[in-house]
């Protein structure tokens, strides 16, 4: 028989302008290899060793028995039938939830509140997948019925919340539900921006986001962002941020969800991926990144994000 090597579809190569990311999808790991590296993996998937070798020149040969010990070794890869290596199909990489947002950002003070809790309680279980509140000028009093309504929603929804220490207690106390509290100590957008700067990009090697990132921009596909105002904005992290509406006028207006998801501008983020951004593109990490910066359409028309703290050219991480 003849037997051919077959990668197992649950790795996913992400080749970088230097480097190659490789991630095992169903174990959680990942590995930084060279760029020779992946591009020599590519090439053993589906090939026989006989061919594999009669190919490779006596350097190539030692570099391709150190990437088969190496695959070997996290059961990457593995030998089968030429004719049978075709029923192993790739993974579907498409990707749904339920939600019509899967995450709200929504910054929360005296003057919003009220408005917020009515939009949670007016809207049906599958408009919200979670929520991220980022909590400022409120007395804990009138945290209270807030904290109460979170405490009743679904246990299916995500919900974080970012806000001082000294009110961490309030929804540390009778929980019924999970809920990932941050303290944060910022007291407006402003500082709730740079202390978000300084954390992103993050990486995350979750399932949701190398599915979601073939398609979409991680942070922006499927978010509603309400700033302390209580108007809906394209971001929370521009200095300028367009309004689509009040969330006064969201709670009053029946269509309102469909309002917003006609409107392009209000969608404009959700399919520029890292893949179509300019220096992103060519980063081992654009898959599993998150950066909660919108991008920008430079003077050719292309999308671009101000530097971030790592170099894809270089490999390297400022600081
Ligand atoms: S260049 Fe920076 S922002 Fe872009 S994908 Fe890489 S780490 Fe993320």
């Amino acid at each position: 028989m003849n037997k051919v090597f077959s990668l197992c579809n649950d790795v996913q190569i992400f080749p970088g302008h230097n480097r190659t990311l490789i991630v095992d999808l169903t174990k959680g790991k990942h590995h930084l290899v060279s760029k020779e590296w992946s591009e020599l993996i590519l090439k053993i998937d589906g090939s026989s060793k006989k061919e594999l070798f009669a190919k490779s020149n006596s350097e190539e040969k030692e570099t391709l028995l150190e990437i088969l010990e190496f695959l070997k070794s996290y059961n990457y890869v593995f030998e089968v039938d030429k004719n049978v290596k075709e029923l192993f199909k790739d993974i579907e990489m498409s990707f749904e939830t339920p939600f019509i947002f899967d995450h709200c950002f929504c910054e929360v003070n005296k003057t919003n509140v009220t408005d917020i809790m009515k939009m949670i309680e007016n809207q049906k279980s599958y408009v919200f997948g979670g929520f991220h509140f980022l909590i400022y000028d409120i007395s804990d009093l009138e945290l209270l019925p807030f904290k109460n309504l979170i405490n009743s929603l679904d246990l299916n929804k995500n919900i974080e919340i970012y806000t001082k220490e000294s009110k961490t207690h309030i929804f540390l106390e009778e929980r019924n539900r999970n809920i990932i509290i941050h303290k944060a100590d910022f007291i407006n957008s402003r500082e709730m921006r740079s202390n978000f700067y300084e954390k992103f990009p993050i990486m995350n090697i979750g399932m949701k986001q190398i599915l979601e990132s073939e398609n979409f921009n991680f942070f922006h596909n499927k978010s509603l962002f309400i700033n302390e105002k209580g108007d809906i904005v394209d971001s929370l992290f521009t200095e300028q941020p367009h309004i689509h509406m009040n969330i006064k006028e969201f709670n009053e207006k029946i269509d309102s969800i469909n309002i917003l998801l006609a409107d392009k501008s209000f969608t404009k983020y959700w399919h520029i991926n890292n893949s179509k951004i300019i220096v992103c593109k060519d980063c081992e990490f654009r898959r599993v990144c998150i950066d909660c910066r919108p991008p920008v359409l430079n003077a050719n028309g292309e999308w671009y994000k101000e530097e971030c703290t790592y170099n894809p050219y270089l490999s390297q991480w400022k600081n």
